[in-house]
């Protein structure tokens, strides 16, 4: 069986940033599943994996536009303290879900000052050149509810439909 679409397939990944740092990794962990062909994971990642099979070892380097996009200095915005009611300690790092015209944006503060605060909503490996290692460990027909739903559902998930 070869990696196509309508397929859920787990692969063990380790994913470095362009000096080598480790971001994120299944090391340790069972390997992420995803249905390919439904955008659940980044584009240039989904097609490297096209057409290969499982036990297959690859390293695939994706730029930003086919990964978590460029940095969008429009989705960077300062607000007025006032609309953090409620909320005392505002600290650089935190993240808050904020409304945006096109649905729920999460957005992280990049900055604290006496006039307002700065949202950030491009994605935290925005602009980022990402170096993958995948291992391809199963591949399998998704089922008629994971193609519906645009996921995989794993054992033991409990999500309400
Ligand atoms: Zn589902």
């Amino acid at each position: 069986m070869q990696i196509a679409e309508k397929q859920v397939v787990s692969i063990h990944y380790t994913l470095k940033d362009s000096e080598g740092n480790i971001l994120d990794s299944s090391n340790g962990q069972e390997p992420l599943p995803f249905l390919c062909g439904a955008n659940n994971i980044v584009p240039g990642l989904e097609n490297a994996l096209l057409g290969k099979s499982v036990g297959d070892k690859l390293d695939v380097v994706v730029q930003p536009e086919e990964g978590y996009g460029e940095v969008r200095a429009d989705l960077v915005q300062k607000v007025d303290r006032a609309n953090f009611q409620g909320i005392d300690d505002i600290q650089v790092g935190m993240q808050f879900m904020a409304e945006a015209p096109w649905g729920q944006q999460p957005v992280t503060v990049t900055k604290v000052e006496d006039d307002g605060v700065t949202l950030d909503g491009n994605h935290p490996l925005a602009g980022q050149v990402l170096a993958f290692s995948v291992e391809v460990t199963e591949i399998r027909a998704a089922t008629e509810d994971e193609m519906q739903h645009g996921h995989v559902h794993t054992e033991g998930c409990d999500h309400q439909h």
